[in-house]
């Protein structure tokens, strides 16, 4: 579900280790795409919608070809031959950037005019923030709650960003910001380890799996060690989780002897909630109250987004908020995006 129009004019990508994201605008796309942006008012010249698309960065010839047939070909600056014709220029940011730029130019005569990842992350944060109605939101209890963000009390927060990898980056203002921490285990480490652990093809089936499992039946909690009681004294339930996977040691079972559906919960409560007591950490050095978590780990999922809130709010003692964007996947693209008009 695309939205095309006749005069596709601008580009943006964002080529990372897993995924490739794409923002384009389209002066008469209509509102069939799930989470397109209206932009431009009465007054604008310029009024359209920025419509969203993704790719496994592994299949980039199937990306290749969704901009050489559904934009190089409708923006009119495709020869015949196959060659693009002067100038479309086309915002790329992310590590394949660098890496996939002779690819683009040798297969669509595209050349890249490159911008900085974490510049482009702050830059598309900022941009959603200030222009875009209901994009954050916060969520616990199972309770999906819009917050209208005061633009004059935006600053400081601190963006999560959870790709491939997690950077964490403390936010000032436009253009002002700095990287102040990340983890290697991140989206990659979960559809990775995932894979390996379940057999899924796909991160969409991982977590499918993860929907129908228990995370009680390889997770160690407090309650299993201390016989199911609390350890109420240092405010620990017994639900809660000593060990991730914990469990796997002591009774003797094989890998094949656990359900993959329990697997994949507790790697993803793994990996969810490690995130959510970082991000926590990294928000107490600075005294940062907000803290917006991005990136296409997240994917609107409520159990990932249950498991940082609730991280965030037990290590914070509600002191500090977990939300979300609802373009949370499509940052640093669109960073790159609004770098068009500088
Ligand atoms: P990067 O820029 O590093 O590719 P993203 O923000 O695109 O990072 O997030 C990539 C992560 O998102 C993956 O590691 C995976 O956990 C998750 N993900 C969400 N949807 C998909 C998908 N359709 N295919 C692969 N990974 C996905």
């Amino acid at each position: 579900d695309y939205c095309f129009s006749t005069q596709i004019s601008h580009l943006a990508l964002d080529i990372g280790g897993t995924l490739i994201k794409l923002v384009y605008f389209s002066p008469n796309g209509d509102n069939s795409q799930d989470g397109s942006i209206v932009v431009g008012n009465g007054c604008s010249v310029v009024k359209g919608r920025l419509c969203f698309a993704k790719f496994e960065t592994r299949k980039i010839d199937d990306c290749l070809d969704f901009i050489r047939f559904n934009i190089l070909q409708h923006s009119g600056v495709q020869h015949p031959n196959g060659t693009t014709r002067d100038k479309f220029p086309v915002k790329a940011t992310g590590g394949g950037a660098f890496k996939f730029a002779e690819l683009f130019k040798e297969k669509l005569g595209i050349v890249f005019d490159k911008e900085d990842e974490m510049h482009s992350l702050v830059s598309g944060v900022n941009f959603l923030l200030k222009t875009v109605p209901r994009e954050a939101f916060t969520y616990l209890d199972g309770q999906k709650e819009f917050v209208q963000i005061d633009h004059n009390d935006l600053y400081p927060y601190l963006l999560v960003n959870i790709g491939s990898g997690v950077s964490m980056i403390k936010v000032d203002g436009d253009g002002k910001y700095e990287r102040i921490s990340g983890t290697s285990l991140g989206g990659g480490t979960f559809l990775g380890l995932g894979k390996l652990l379940t057999k899924c093809k796909s991160f969409d089936e991982l977590l499918e799996l993860s929907h129908q499992g228990n995370n009680r039946v390889i997770d160690m909690l407090v309650g299993d060690i201390y016989g199911g009681t609390d350890y109420s004294k240092i405010g620990l339930s017994s639900t809660a989780i000593a060990s991730s996977f914990g469990k796997a040691i002591s009774d003797g079972k094989e890998l094949e002897d656990y359900q993959p559906e329990d697997v994949a919960r507790s790697l993803l409560r793994m990996i969810s909630n490690n995130i959510g007591q970082i991000a926590y950490l990294n928000a107490l050095r600075f005294g940062l109250k907000r803290i917006f978590f991005g990136g296409f780990f997240i994917r609107g999922l409520e159990y990932t987004m249950d498991t940082i809130s609730v991280a965030v709010h037990f290590w914070s003692r509600g002191e500090a908020k977990a939300m979300f964007l609802r373009h949370e996947g499509f940052l640093g693209a669109l960073g790159a995006f609004t770098s068009y008009k500088d």
